[in-house]
């Protein structure tokens, strides 16, 4: 193998990751993040099953479980408390010795940093172009300044100024609701896993972290960007959950307005090409979904894991072909999940009391071996 010098764009789960594996395969890295610290944006984290054997991939599962928070039991509920949906996912675990965390992101943040120690890791660099030449890329920053390598990895997130630059056909897509999240003390209660409430008013999910910790989110349908939703306090939240079943106002009550996170859910429309010569896009910038299925973060790494098994299998070969490999073994995946994904969000979301009445019926219809079937899907991984 021939060692390379690889930029990355972006300090997110994606650029970690990324640059944990490209360094494991020997070649020299830097990273290059447009924020004035690296730290993460968010509360809590679902990492599924497919994620940890990523994590293993790339070294560093080992250290990550430890501070997840086992979650073997998924249920969906009505509004009133009513089971919709309930998965066990300890058969699959046994079947395929992987289990689904949760976890604090910036505790995995840490991990992925503590794992960089002789990687090059610059803030305060926000790129806004490349420039590709036969034999390098340049990367030109915000402050003036460029930087020449030979390959660049991509990782600056769902708002990627390279993928516009790249394709600039590219969409941004707003799924019709919006988003609270918080990470709360528990205040007392036992929580078995995790669970979704889908009622008329909006969509809540509570999980459980390890520490005695709590993350929750609320969705809830509205327009883009809206000034109503902006000025929503946690007491506004408490006042429009209060007549959803127990746990729910409990913990809504235990939040304040500092620990509320607020943004609108967005995705990409799935696109055709993720490898372009010496750049290849990655994480988020290449396929950020919706959050319904808890898959973004999972799917940013198993990139990170895909393309260290193209680098390690395929030594011989030019990273532009590993990059086109890599597009091969990742378009149809990713496009399968932000699809999926979205299609369950309209179903979650739904708010008029009839469809909401007929889709409960429809959900304790549905057979628990077609959800575990579905789940499955997931954790089935090619690495
Ligand atoms: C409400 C919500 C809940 C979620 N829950 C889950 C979950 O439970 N499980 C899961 O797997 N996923 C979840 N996700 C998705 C997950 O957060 C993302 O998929 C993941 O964080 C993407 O990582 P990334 O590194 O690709 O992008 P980002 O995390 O967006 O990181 C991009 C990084 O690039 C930097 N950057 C941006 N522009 C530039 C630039 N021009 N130059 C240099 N640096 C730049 C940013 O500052 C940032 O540090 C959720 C998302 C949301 C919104």
């Amino acid at each position: 193998m021939n060692r390379k010098s690889i930029a990355v764009i972006g300090g997110g789960i994606a650029g970690l990751t990324t640059a944990i594996a490209l360094r494991k395969a020997g070649h020299e890295v830097a990273v290059f993040e447009a924020a004035a610290e690296i730290k993460p944006l968010g509360a809590g984290l679902l990492l599924a099953a497919n994620a940890m054997k990523g994590l293993g991939r790339i070294g560093i599962a080992e250290k990550v479980a430890p501070l997840g928070h086992h979650l073997s039991h998924f249920t969906v509920l009505s509004q009133s408390g009513r089971i919709l949906s309930e998965m066990d996912s300890s058969v699959l675990s046994r079947k395929y010795g992987l289990n689904n965390f949760a976890i604090h992101r910036g505790a995995l943040h840490q991990i992925l940093l503590g794992e960089l120690p002789f990687v090059r890791v610059e803030t305060g660099k926000r790129a806004i172009s490349l420039e590709q030449g036969p034999q390098s890329v340049t990367i030109h920053f915000q402050d003036g300044s460029t930087q020449r390598t030979q390959y660049v990895v991509v990782a600056d997130g769902v708002h990627s100024s390279i993928r516009q630059q790249l394709l600039p056909g590219s969409r941004v897509r707003y799924a019709g609701y919006t988003c609270w999240r918080a990470l709360v003390d528990n205040p007392g209660l036992a929580l078995p896993g995790a669970t979704e409430t889908w009622g008329a008013s909006g969509r809540v999910g509570i999980v459980p972290l390890k520490d005695n910790k709590i993350y929750w989110f609320i969705c809830i349908n509205a327009p883009a960007n809206s000034p109503e939703m902006r000025q929503m306090t946690a007491a506004d939240l408490l006042s429009r959950f209060a007549g959803y079943h127990a746990p729910v106002p409990q913990i809504l009550a235990t939040t304040s307005d500092e620990q509320l996170l607020w943004n609108d859910i967005i995705d990409i429309a799935p696109i055709n090409h993720f490898a372009f010569g010496r750049v290849l896009l990655m994480g988020d910038a290449a396929h950020a979904t919706t959050p319904n299925m808890g898959q973004g973060a999972c799917q940013a790494i198993e990139d990170a894991a895909v393309l260290l098994d193209e680098l390690e299998k395929h030594p011989e070969q030019e990273l532009e072909q590993i990059f086109t490999r890599f597009e091969h073994r990742r378009i149809s995946r990713t496009t399968m999940i932000v699809n999926r994904s979205w299609q369950m969000g309209r179903i979650a979301q739904l708010s008029q009391p009839g469809l909401v009445a007929v889709r409960d019926i429809a959900m304790r219809c549905i057979p628990n071996r077609v959800s575990l079937k579905q789940m499955e899907n997931i954790y089935q991984t090619d690495f």
